[in-house]
């Protein structure tokens, strides 16, 4: 069966979503909104602390969590992404109240904003202790509530189309390889349709749920990744994948392993070896508030 949208957005996390919110509104045509499993399974909805956006300009500004951001990251992050991501968060942010998801408020009626490690500042809005899920719900009552989205759950994209589905020779070489759609398995049928559309947003998630533990739900196999890779798109930067480095250990246990807050040791919880020995010392004077990369790497080595 050939099926014909505007744009075809893959995945129904936070970055789908909003995609497709946001075209769907400006009247720019027809959307489907496709997740391999249901719309509440991603990543968007197991996130708990927070997220990042100067929201208060009274004492807080775009540099310093611009700083704030390259130190976190070594000094090797992109400074224009990084600024870019900083000076949009609060519009970001404003776009996902205006859909409906909640963040938590103070008795003034301001943003109740937390601290966490990195930030010299408190910017994190945050829902409760579960902001992933509170916006993962608001999204998705929005995206369902819009009639120029279809969504179509438990439909599994397995490969984007390009001239090379036309019999035309396409190499990594190739610098106007066009994507017209994605070929998408309807498990009802068992078979693979095909998804013509002007404009397809790969928004598939991370590559988690390749690792035997990880805080990350089963869809998140890099699927995205893979079917870019495999229509000859330059693939980059895949040694950054962001880790918890605390999660409850359990090898009988299936994805997700259970996430131990950072924010434990925020509240002073030490990091110990399996017997019982402190480590930290040897390799931060931060000791167990050492940013995540510092945490990752004794932990694993030892
Ligand atoms: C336990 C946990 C805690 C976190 N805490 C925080 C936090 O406090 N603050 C923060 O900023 N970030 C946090 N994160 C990270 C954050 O959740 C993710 O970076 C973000 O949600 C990624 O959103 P996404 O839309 O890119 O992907 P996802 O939310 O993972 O969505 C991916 C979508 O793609 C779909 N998909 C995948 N493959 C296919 C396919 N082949 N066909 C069709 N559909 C497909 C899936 O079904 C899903 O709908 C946390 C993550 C976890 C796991």
């Amino acid at each position: 069966m050939i099926q014909k949208y505007d744009f075809l957005v893959i995945g129904g996390g936070i970055a789908g979503m909003c995609y497709a919110l946001s075209v769907a509104n400006s009247g720019k045509g027809k959307v489907a909104l496709v997740c391999k499993t249901t719309l509440d399974e991603a990543n968007t909805a197991k996130a708990q602390g927070g997220v990042a956006a100067v929201t208060n300009l009274a004492v807080d500004n775009f540099e310093k969590h611009i700083n704030d951001t390259m130190v976190a990251g070594d000094y090797i992050s992109d400074l224009d992404a990084v600024k870019h991501v900083v000076c949009n968060a609060p519009k970001a942010i404003n776009a996902l109240v205006n859909w409906g998801v909640n963040f938590d408020k103070n008795n003034n009626g301001e943003y109740d904003l937390h601290r966490e490690g990195g930030h010299s500042d408190f910017r994190i809005l945050h829902h409760a202790d579960d902001t992933g899920f509170e916006i993962q719900r608001g999204l998705m009552e929005a995206v369902r509530q819009n009639n120029n989205i279809t969504v179509l759950e438990n439909h599994y994209a397995v490969e984007i189309i390009t001239q090379h589905h036309l019999g035309v020779q396409v190499t990594r070489r190739t610098n106007n390889i066009e994507c017209f759609g994605a070929y998408i398995l309807n498990p009802t049928t068992q078979k693979v349709d095909t998804f013509l559309s002007k404009v397809t947003l790969l928004a598939t998630g991370g590559v988690g749920a390749l690792y035997s533990t990880t805080s990350n739900p089963v869809i998140a196999t890099g699927d995205g990744i893979a079917m870019a890779y495999r229509a000859k798109a330059t693939v980059k930067d895949m040694e950054f994948v962001q880790f918890h480095p605390t999660v409850l250990y359990n090898p009988a246990e299936t994805h997700p392993a259970f996430l131990i807050t950072e924010a434990m040791r925020g509240y002073g919880a030490v990091l110990k070896l399996p017997n019982g020995n402190e480590f930290m010392h040897k390799y931060d004077e931060r000791l167990s508030l050492a940013p995540r990369d510092i945490v990752l790497g004794p932990s694993t080595t030892k």
